[in-house]
């Protein structure tokens, strides 16, 4: 084997090969540029065309563009009607927004364990967790692969609870048969440039609740209701805050390029998957890495690869094989950092120890490169560096 990098040896790559990276074309470009031509650069016509094309593409009956996938959750909690005093359920093996978008209401967060093969929320962990202050369940579908969720949605329907998907690595996914966007209360998304398709920023919410949907127009457009405004025709001028809402409305040109990239979205997984299954193939036969268990009754949108490093077979640490890799030129990131490790929730008064199976991945998951225009010479590379660095290291 050659030398490492990270010893002075010829890295795999010449260019750093990024972990995620939008995919943007002509014609996207021109859609935006029409609209910036247009009479409305923000809320006009592409804002419904897109709600309405993204609700097709989920199978959900409404969907609410909003200006990020935080702005997403955020709006999500406030039309669950979360306030202070109230406890929401949610993994710590997430990233951080997942979270804060209870803080944002006053909400209080009860962060709970992961199943150890998937990193998916273990319905066991919260039923445990269920208090009668309970209001919400926030689940993730981490890297893309659906969670648990018929068993998170008996246990809201035992427990009177809402369940808010936060589905930001899982456009496209599909659970039973069925695709993600109608199977919980509310379904969040995220349209940031790492994700499956993006407007810059930008986020939506999926729902088969007319009056959760109409919550959620009002509160990214200041809390106003409109329905005063039509029913006042003497007085046009005349609108009433009703909520203290805020402006989270995404732009008429950015819901342009989103509808423009949704036409793209099926040629994406699709490539996403082909990538998935190369990376595998590579890693079923090399024992120091392990690849997330995917189930057999679902499909994943495969916006994240994740991989847990074996460590007892080897003789560094994850800092090292990750920093090892980097040497090599190949983008690898850490998806996450225990949510409840972060200073914001210690000063809060969480305490480490407490999720024993997100905690113990943290120290051994690695995610490796993974977006469409990925060429096969580029996971060659990242299957390559990954061999290397592990025969240089291998106990
Ligand atoms: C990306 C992401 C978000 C936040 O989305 P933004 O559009 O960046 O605000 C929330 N939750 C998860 C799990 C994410 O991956």
């Amino acid at each position: 084997m050659p030398n490492l990098a990270i010893k002075g040896g010829r890295p795999v790559r010449g260019e750093l090969l990024p972990y995620g990276r939008q995919m943007v074309d002509d014609g996207d470009i021109d859609a935006v540029v029409e609209v910036l031509r247009s009479e409305w650069l923000t809320t006009g016509p592409n804002i419904e065309n897109f709600e309405n094309a993204f609700a097709q593409r989920v199978g959900a009956k409404y969907a609410v563009a909003v200006s990020s996938g935080t702005a997403a959750l955020h709006s999500a909690i406030f039309a669950a009607g979360i306030k202070p005093g109230d406890e929401v359920v949610v993994p710590a093996m997430t990233f951080a927004a997942s979270a804060n978008c209870v803080r944002y209401q006053g909400g209080t967060v009860v962060f709970v364990d992961v199943n150890p093969h998937t990193l998916n929320i273990d319905p066991a962990c919260v039923e445990a967790a269920i208090t009668s202050r309970t209001r919400a369940i926030i689940t993730v579908d981490y890297t893309g692969q659906p969670s648990d969720l018929d068993e998170i949605n008996t246990i809201a329907e035992q427990n009177n609870l809402m369940v808010i998907e936060d589905g930001s690595h899982a456009l496209g996914a599909s659970y039973r048969g069925r695709t993600v966007g109608y199977l919980t209360d509310m379904t969040t998304f995220s349209l940031h440039p790492v994700k499956h398709i993006t407007t810059g920023e930008g986020g939506v919410i999926s729902t088969d609740d007319p009056e959760l949907a109409n919550s959620m127009m009002i509160f990214r457009n200041h809390g106003i209701t409109s329905e005063h405004r039509q029913r006042e025709t003497g007085r046009s001028w005349f609108y009433e805050m009703e909520h203290l809402g805020y402006n989270y409305r995404l732009t008429d040109f950015q819901c342009a390029l989103g509808n423009s990239q949704l036409k793209k979205l099926d040629s994406n997984l699709a490539r996403r998957q082909k990538i998935a299954a190369m990376y595998q193939n590579a890693f079923n036969v090399l024992r120091e890495v392990e690849p997330l268990n995917m189930l057999p009754d679902r499909m994943s949108a495969w916006h994240l690869f994740v991989v847990q490093l074996n460590l007892e077979l080897l003789s560094v640490n994850r800092t090292q094989i990750y920093q090892a890799l980097r040497a090599e030129n190949i983008g690898v990131n850490v998806h996450y950092i225990p949510v409840p490790w972060h200073p914001y929730y210690r000063k809060l008064g969480y305490k480490k120890g407490q999720w024993p199976i997100a905690e113990a991945a943290y120290e051994r998951i690695l995610t490796l490169p993974m977006f469409p225009s990925m060429s096969d010479e580029d996971i060659d590379d990242v299957i390559l560096a990954v061999e290397k660095v592990v025969d240089a290291y291998r106990n």
